[in-house]
């Protein structure tokens, strides 16, 4: 009566447990019996227990792996577990429901885009071969890499179907043998107590590993030793291009794990850039500042300012009586980082950071005195009836600012959380 469990949640293949979870959540909410009208509840509750098995096998690891390996017949085998079998009449649906979300906060959260991937190809119809799991990991990079682009060489360990018995497990001529212990199923129904109720659970028999049959010692391969596949050492390369972002994938294809009778998944990484010393990166642009001296702010100058990514020297020359103020911003464009797939780049934004003179600076009167008839004077006074005259720490700490009221800004709030109770007497 069912196609595929996947198709019944409407999830794609490799998804992972939050992306079955919340097509569950969706599926059963939309098939829960108590949400339809009269006529309609013996159709919504059949799909109800085809979501709710879809699930159990797909959330479990265990039965996931039977799943894929052996697919629903494996399932289907003992009877017809979406009438037959399943949940007794009188379990309570809402309490079910308050297991299945326990501790996820709720129904209204974490519903995001996932929910239908409908007539997505692949669904393993009839004779397709099934994938093996993708293997995705992040890969941090840092923001030169980026920039330059780069060619990664890595070694990896990955299971390869064996090269003696081309993944049969066994020698030449000798058959496997059908597991006593499971007739052959590669799974065992074990009657398990779940949440108050009884439910049939499918492990993998132990016995076989899951395989159904299996080769007597003398008959195992002698390369794999009967496991179908080795261990092997290759030497990978993935290639970054310049301009790549955080979250870019990465994929080499068909490079993970090997199983027998399916297509290997893929490895997958996932770009993480490195917090850099000098540079901030916003899409393709890139900013950082630079520092001048006061000196340098009023007179000009013409030297390198910073160090580009990739090695280069930026120099600039400001002209001689323009000054350069404190955060004032000088814009480059083509400087910022590559945009992928073209010539052109984004643009880089310096910041002026003019350094004053430390507080070792030991100037003469004179020379005080010079730098007065220099530069502008201040603005007219400030004229106001009184005048304090007031002391002050030249080292203030802007962390302190505020500071002090941490503890009243607290009062502030049980101040708050009362007044309820205040508006009330009045
Ligand atoms: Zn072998
Ligand atoms: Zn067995």
């Amino acid at each position: 009566m069912r196609n595929d469990d996947r198709q019944v949640l409407e999830i794609q293949r490799g998804a992972s447990k939050d992306e079955i979870r919340s097509a569950y959540r969706k599926a059963a909410l939309s098939s829960h019996p108590d949400k339809v009208p009269e006529d309609e509840r013996p159709t919504a509750e059949i799909k109800f227990k085809a979501v709710q098995e879809a699930y159990e096998i797909l959330y479990d690891d265990q039965k996931r792996h039977i799943y894929d390996t052996h697919g629903m017949s494996a399932f289907n085998g003992s009877g017809d577990p979406g009438m037959g079998g399943g949940m007794p009449g009188d379990v309570d649906l809402d309490d079910l429901l308050a297991q299945m979300f326990g501790g996820m906060g709720g129904m209204g959260g974490g519903m995001p885009g996932m929910g239908g991937m409908p007539g997505m190809g692949g669904m393993p119809g009839g004779g397709q071969p099934r994938r093996s799991r993708n293997e995705q990991q992040d890969y941090e990079v840092s923001l030169e890499m980026l920039y330059k682009g780069k060619t990664v060489k890595f070694a990896s360990t990955k299971n390869v179907i064996c090269s003696l018995c081309k993944g049969k497990g066994g020698k030449e001529k000798a058959k496997a043998k059908e597991c006593s212990t499971c007739e052959g199923q590669g799974i065992r129904e074990v009657i398990m107590q779940q949440g108050g109720f009884l439910t049939k659970s499918a492990q993998p028999c132990t016995t076989c590993n899951g395989q159904g049959r299996f080769f007597s010692p003398k008959d195992k391969c002698k390369k794999c030793k009967g496991k179908k596949t080795t261990e092997e050492k290759k030497i990978l390369e993935m290639y970054i291009p310049p301009g790549s972002r955080e979250g870019d994938k990465i994929v080499l294809e068909g490079e993970a794990d090997q199983v027998p009778d399916q297509e290997p998944g893929d490895i997958i990484f996932r770009l993480v850039q490195e917090e850099h010393e000098v540079f901030d990166r916003a899409g393709s642009d890139l900013r950082a500042s630079f520092d001048v001296t006061v000196a340098e702010a009023l007179t000009g100058f013409s030297r390198v300012v910073i160090k580009h990514l990739d090695g280069r020297g930026i120099e600039l020359t400001h002209p001689a009586g323009k000054v350069l103020s404190p955060l004032q911003v000088l814009k480059i464009p083509g400087e910022g980082m590559p945009i992928k797939r073209s010539d052109s780049k984004g643009d880089l934004y310096l910041v002026v950071n003019v350094t004053f003179p430390e507080e070792n600076w030991k100037p003469t009167p004179e020379m005080l005195e010079k730098i007065k008839q220099v530069l502008p004077g201040p603005e007219a006074p400030i004229t106001a009836e009184t005048v304090d005259e007031v002391e002050f720490d030249p080292k203030g700490n802007m962390e302190e600012f505020g500071a002090q009221d941490a503890q009243g800004g607290s009062a502030w709030v049980d101040d708050d959380e009362e007044e309820p109770a205040q508006c009330a007497a009045q």
